[in-house]
């Protein structure tokens, strides 16, 4: 009586779809093939081949350069806009009208890529927000630069350091909500 060879025991080799020298037990969980440490990408929905990642964010990225140009136009002009006014408010009107000025800055500028997603679009936007924050206030900015200059000649009791804050603050507070939400909105 011979015994018959145990096949359960003899589990079938598996390589990497990419490299068929390395062997693997991983599986893209899009498209099933076999996939090495190195070709498998961590997402958040499990771990996938590059091909399956690649494509799925050729999906999801489709704005057009134009798209995404005349998206940044939008941001600047709007921005530069919301700039020059919102850090002259008080305070409490930086803060209470930066976000929601943002919010409609990022929507408009969402509208105008065709509601289209772009890979760095969203990080673009808040550069262009930075940006024109700057040049709406290059006064107010070029003041406190002056007068730090000018810090150790001016008279006794004169407190530099919360002039220049209280100049900056407003100026930095509404750039740092308004991008905020520019960014949330085109992401
Ligand atoms: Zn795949
Ligand atoms: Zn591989």
């Amino acid at each position: 009586m011979s015994q018959a060879p145990d096949y359960t025991s003899v589990e079938e080799k598996t390589y990497c779809a990419v490299h068929p020298d390395v062997e693997t037990a991983l599986r893209c969980n899009r498209c099933g093939r076999y996939m090495c440490p190195r070709c498998a990408v961590r997402t958040e929905v499990g771990y996938r081949c590059r091909e399956c990642v690649y494509q799925q964010q050729g999906k999801f990225y489709k704005a057009t350069e134009r798209q995404q140009a005349l998206a940044l136009a939008v941001v600047f002009a709007l921005s530069l806009l919301a700039g020059l006014i919102l850090p002259r408010l008080f305070l409490l009107g930086v803060l209470f009208f930066s976000l929601p000025t943002g919010v409609a800055i990022g929507e408009l500028a969402f509208r105008a890529a065709g509601r289209q997603r772009g890979r760095y679009l969203p990080q673009l936007a808040v550069g262009m927000v930075i940006l024109t924050a700057l040049i709406a206030n290059a006064g107010a900015i070029g003041e406190v630069l002056r007068l730090i200059e000018v810090a150790d000649r001016l008279p006794r009791g004169v407190d530099v350091g919360s002039l220049a804050l209280q100049r900056l603050l407003p100026i930095g507070v509404y750039a740092a909500l308004c991008s905020l939400a520019v960014y949330g909105r085109l992401r």
